[in-house]
């Protein structure tokens, strides 16, 4: 399944099209479809976010899952998201909020047109998993005022001392079993059937089996996949509707062979403009990327041959290349276990852990932070993680800032002039190095 299966215009270039990004692309067109579907299918639907998402319990109910993150990135990269900011703005939104949440706001005051031209269909229920950023709270008392509909919150204790207990996962059970799962029943219709769930969990544990598998390629010489810009699109499955699906687990099994047979030709990553040339730099990324110049932001990279080997923002919808893996053996911990995990409800502490850590297993150059000027959640610390680890890996790091979805904060020429300049610091330090061995 590895041949490409066509081709399509980029840039002015016909680029293939492997069998993953096919299987991916349909899979999203499907559940869109189904979500703008719902008038007629009589269908319910649960908001929810990414981080913490429980889809395995609420493919449990029937319910169809709309994640509003994900539908501001799709409007961001159809540059649709800066119109969206300015009309939340102009509905009084200030500017240092989140721009996800303006994107949104501004798209449902827009028509709420969904990516394939219909509309949004209103949730019945917004479940919101508490994973450590605000934002997400607030997010939902707006949504909840505009569409009056249920919510439910399920809290998520922060990972404040570097490590859940065994309190942490009763409380969350207890939610789950005495607060989350009668509320979806009443709200669905639909009776919870607990060996339906471990169905679910013990697909999502294959993908994400394979998911790792893929990201860990990087490890190789060349890295045959980017773990940022390419990473992003592997995530979707796992971190969006699919966790749980059969399709979520050919789609990681195609991805897996593919990404195979490029190691084996010792090719490295596929980029818009095809494949990458020589690899030159490898870096650890921290933050979110741009999703308004997402192209003209990865070509600065694959222009100069850098390569992002690992990054934390791949990990933000579960880290499981630490390890975890839904276990339908333990149904209802497992979904608590997997929200204490996520990205966002880690410490900095932990967070510098894991990105020195990645420098080393990666054999990476040093460290790229992109600081996102709305998202409080990961840019709150990055300087202060910058210096840490630097100091604890002796690798050099460099700060470039843009935004979410909001075009007005990507500053090409900026960001352009910092990566070059942390490109010559990154050869100068091979040069002492060699000069010192
Ligand atoms: S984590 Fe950042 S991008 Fe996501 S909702 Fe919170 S502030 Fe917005």
């Amino acid at each position: 399944m590895t041949t490409p299966v066509s081709t399509a215009k980029t840039s002015g270039k016909e680029v293939e099209k492997d069998a993953s990004m096919q299987k991916q692309k349909a899979m999203m067109a499907a559940h869109y479809d189904r979500l703008t579907a719902v008038p007629e299918t009589g269908a319910k639907v649960c908001n929810t976010f990414v981080p913490g998402n429980l889809n395995e319990l609420i493919k449990c109910f029937d319910l169809l899952n709309n994640l509003p993150e994900i539908n501001a990135i799709q409007n961001g990269l159809r540059r649709l998201s800066g119109n969206f900011v300015l009309e939340a703005e102009k509905i009084g939104h200030s500017e240092d909020v989140c721009t996800y949440v303006k994107s949104d706001i501004g798209m449902m005051a827009k028509g709420n047109i969904a990516p394939n031209g219909k509309k949004f269909p209103a949730p019945d229920v917004l479940l919101l998993s508490y994973t450590g950023c605000f934002t997400f709270m607030k997010w939902f008392e707006l949504l909840r005022e505009q569409y009056k509909c249920e919510t439910i919150m399920l809290h998520t204790p922060y990972m404040g001392d570097g490590k859940f207990t065994p309190n942490m996962i009763e409380y969350m059970v207890k939610q789950i079993r005495d607060e989350v799962i009668p509320k979806l029943e009443r709200i669905s219709g639909v009776k919870f059937d607990i060996d339906r769930l471990r169905e679910y969990l013990k697909k999502s544990a294959v993908a994400e089996d394979d998911l790792v598998y893929v990201l860990e390629t990087a490890k190789s010489r060349p890295s045959p996949i980017d773990a940022y810009f390419g990473g992003i699109y592997y995530i979707g499955p796992i971190f969006g509707a699919f966790r749980g699906t059969d399709d979520a687990i050919e789609y990681y099994r195609f991805l897996r062979a593919e990404i195979d047979e490029r190691r084996a030709a010792g090719k490295g990553p596929v980029t818009p403009d095809g494949d990458m040339g020589t690899e030159k730099y490898r870096l650890v990324v921290e933050g979110p990327p741009n999703y308004t110049h997402f192209r003209q932001f990865w070509k600065m990279f694959y222009d100069e041959g850098a390569v992002v080997v690992a990054s934390s923002y791949t990990k933000v919808g579960g880290v499981y290349d630490l390890g975890f893996r839904h276990n339908p053996d333990k149904p209802l911990e497992t979904l608590a276990e997997y929200c204490l995990g996520v990205y966002t409800n880690r410490s900095l502490p932990m967070r510098i852990d894991m990105l020195t850590q990645y420098l080393t297993d990666y054999d990476a150059d040093g460290l790229l932070i992109n600081s996102i000027k709305s998202c409080n959640s990961f840019s709150a610390g990055q300087l202060l993680m910058m210096r840490e680890i630097e100091k604890r890996s002796g690798k050099p790091a460099a700060f470039i800032e843009s935004d979410l979805v909001d075009p007005r904060y990507f500053s090409a020429a900026n960001i352009k002039n910092r990566l070059e300049s942390y490109f010559q610091m990154i050869e100068q330090r091979r040069a002492a190095n060699r000069a010192a061995a």
